[in-house]
């Protein structure tokens, strides 16, 4: 339905009832006043007919026709009135416009009918004889008692017409002026109603255009007053609640915007919904351009968006860290953590990722890596050598030189632990290097081979000790490894189970394989290893008891060695021990499909 103001609504309704009403009234008393009009016009006419009744009477007995005739027309003039007297046949004996002779028979006329039963008869009708409405009265000429004839006065019905004319005339004017007055009323009361209710509209809209400085004043009806106030009081406290709400935004916004970890919000499309300054600045981008857009077109880099797709899809925190190439030279590292954005109903909406830029840090790490590096590889040829001159001039002593000769062996001993430690650290920064670089190169090899090639290298070791080595693995367990480096770090477990055990002891060596995973276990039943020491044992240079790992030769990096190789085949390795009842290393390696 088409929206019509509520002054058109109204006003139209009000005219067309004034209207109705005063057609109306016009129409009653148009029809009474007429009718009042002809009764008082036949009143008149009855009352001339009666005056003239004796005089047509004596003439008529008197059989005077030319008297009669005579009578009308002079009468008729006298009183303005059509004056006519017709006998018992309904032939006219005299008339005061016409000629008798020429006049038509006028027994049927409905007033003479009338007449001649002895009552007043009345009519409005064409006359013939005058070519207009007349209005007749005709009463019955009675002599001694018995009906001789028709006395019929007339008068033109046009008179009364202007009469009325006249009249109606007067009363339309006053009716018209009443009509305009009783409509410039009801125009100012329907305006009384709908301006009001307009300057609420106005109001209203107002509001929801978002001004709400304004307040809605307006006067009238009591109920439109307290709308209008009740609408006042809404918007105060609309403002309020507003403000608060952008109040609250902001301290976050401040919060967020000053922190120094970069935060992100993405939604389930990966677009951006925020980003702070600190982000902006990490990624290289602006903050403002980021909005709205696609994580991929703003920042440009596949593994951010791979970061985020897996925050969406998982249930749990993500960690990463991601390499930005912003020069050949330029690299910058973003250490990433990305949770699920949640809403009140708990539904996921997107991810929220904070970054941190670590390079700096990882910077350091790396340069901390060369100096091992080069200062190993550096040590190493000097050691070398010096092994190499002490063991020949060991051989060259002479056997009575006993002193010379324990001197050169303390030298070798010592000698040969330097050289354990330099080989141990420049394999330990070879394998950090190549697994940054993902140089580890991994290839599909039969578990059992390389389990059994690391038992053989440690066969002479666990001989001396008589200690028996068992290896328990499916023939067809395969997987993706190193194998050198693999056998390496088996070895080092071996290394470590042959010597920390009493002789005679068992090494057991087990594989096994489930859906996702190859796991293997190094298995000892030696002196094992307290629990307050398990934490920190992957970590370099960390032995448990200084003195005997020294005598032993241990360097205390055996273990962080296993756990970069490890790690570098996507791995990662457990110890369970107690102290007296043996020691479980587990290598748990991802199953490649
Ligand atoms: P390296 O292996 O470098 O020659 P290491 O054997 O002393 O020296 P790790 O292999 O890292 O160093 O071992 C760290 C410490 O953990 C050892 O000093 C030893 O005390 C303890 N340990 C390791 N394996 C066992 C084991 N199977 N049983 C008991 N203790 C162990
Ligand atoms: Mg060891």
């Amino acid at each position: 339905m088409r929206n019509t103001k509520l002054f058109w609504q109204l006003f139209p309704i009000q005219i067309l009832i004034l209207l109705g009403v005063v057609i109306l009234i016009s129409w009653n008393s148009s029809t009474a006043l007429n009718e009042f009009l002809v009764a008082q016009k036949i009143e008149g006419l009855t009352a001339r007919a009666h005056l003239l009744h004796p005089r047509v009477v004596e003439l008529l007995g008197a059989h005077n026709f030319r008297g009669i005739e005579e009578l009308c027309r002079n009468a008729g003039r006298l009183a303005d009135t059509r004056i006519t007297v017709i006998d018992l046949d309904g032939r006219v004996i005299g008339d005061s416009v016409r000629d008798p002779e020429i006049m038509d028979n006028h027994r049927h006329r409905p007033e003479i009918v009338t007449a001649l039963v002895g009552k007043t008869g009345t009519a409005q009708r064409y006359s013939t004889t005058t070519n207009q409405i007349m209005l007749y009265v005709a009463i019955p000429l009675i002599v001694d008692h018995e009906t001789k004839g028709v006395l019929r006065t007339a008068i033109p019905s046009v008179s009364l017409d202007r009469t009325l004319d006249s009249l109606f005339n007067k009363i339309g004017f006053i009716l018209l002026i009443v009509t305009g007055i009783a409509g410039y009323l009801s125009l100012l009361a329907v305006r009384r109603v709908s301006q009001p209710l307009e300057k609420m509209t106005e109001g209203a809209l107002r509001f929801a255009a978002g001004d709400f400085s304004s307040r809605i004043v307006v006067s009238g009806a009591e109920e439109v007053v307290s709308l209008a106030q009740a609408m006042n009081r809404m918007v105060t406290l609309l403002n309020e609640r507003l403000q608060e709400a952008v109040n609250r935004r902001n301290e976050l916004d401040t919060v967020v915007s000053s922190m120094l970890e970069g935060v992100i919000a993405v939604d389930l499309d990966a677009n951006v919904l925020y980003m702070n300054d600190s982000a902006a600045r990490q990624l290289d981008v602006s903050r403002f351009e980021a909005k709205g857009g696609n994580i991929l077109e703003v920042v440009r880099n596949i593994d951010l968006l791979r970061l985020i797709q897996k925050t969406l899809k998982m249930n749990e925190p993500v960690e990463g860290t991601i390499v930005f190439n912003r020069s050949r030279e330029e690299e910058r590292i973003l250490q990433m953590h990305g949770a699920q954005l949640t809403d009140a109903d708990n539904k996921r909406i997107g991810a929220l990722i904070v970054c941190n830029d670590v390079t700096r840090l990882l910077r350091l790490e790396n340069l901390r890596r060369d100096f091992v590096a080069n200062v190993s590889h550096e040590l190493k040829t000097p050691i070398t050598s010096i092994k190499g001159y002490v063991e020949t001039l060991l051989q060259e002593v002479e056997e009575n030189q006993p002193h010379i000769r324990e001197f050169l062996g303390i030298i070798l001993k010592h000698s040969n632990r330097l050289h354990a430690i330099v080989d141990d650290l420049l394999s330990l920064s070879r394998i950090e290097q190549e697994s940054r670089r993902e140089e580890i190169r991994l290839q599909e090899t039969s578990i059992k081979e390389t389990l059994a090639e690391a038992i053989e290298t440690f066969a002479t070791k666990a001989a001396d000790k008589m200690i028996e080595i068992s290896l328990s693995c499916p023939n067809d367990l395969i997987a993706q490894i190193n194998s050198p480096l693999f056998e390496q770090g088996i070895g080092n477990l071996l290394d470590n189970a042959i010597k920390y055990s009493r002789a005679k002891s068992t090494v057991r060596v087990e594989a096994t394989s489930s859906i996702e995973q190859i796991i293997i276990k190094v298995i000892d039943n030696g002196p094992g290893i307290p629990e307050n020491h398990l934490s920190r044992l992957f970590e370099r240079f960390y032995v448990i008891d200084k003195a005997r790992s020294r005598k032993m030769g241990g360097t205390g990096l055996g273990l962080a060695i296993v756990k970069h190789i490890v790690q570098a085949h996507g791995g990662q390795v457990t110890v369970t021990s107690k102290s007296g009842r043996g020691t479980i290393f587990t290598i748990i390696l991802p199953k490649t499909k």
